[in-house]
């Protein structure tokens, strides 16, 4: 049995010419590690780690030039 953690991946980029940092989509991940394992939570779907209690649906950015 799985996980199943759920969390909001936010991909950002900045904005040309300024420090400014937008939102450009949103990822839904799933923690695909099997039930009760010890650490972050991982989506090997998208590559992305995180933390986060029961319950909760944490939100991760991560920045668009990091991609790929
Ligand atoms: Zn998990």
């Amino acid at each position: 049995m799985e996980c199943g953690h759920r969390a909001v991946l936010v991909i950002t980029s900045q904005v040309e010419g300024t420090s400014t940092s937008v939102a450009r989509r949103k990822v839904d991940l799933a923690c695909g590690l099997p039930k009760g394992h010890a650490g972050a939570h991982h989506d090997a779907q998208h590559d992305e780690d995180w933390e986060g209690a029961p319950g909760t649906r944490p939100t991760v950015l991560r920045d668009e030039d990091e991609e790929g």
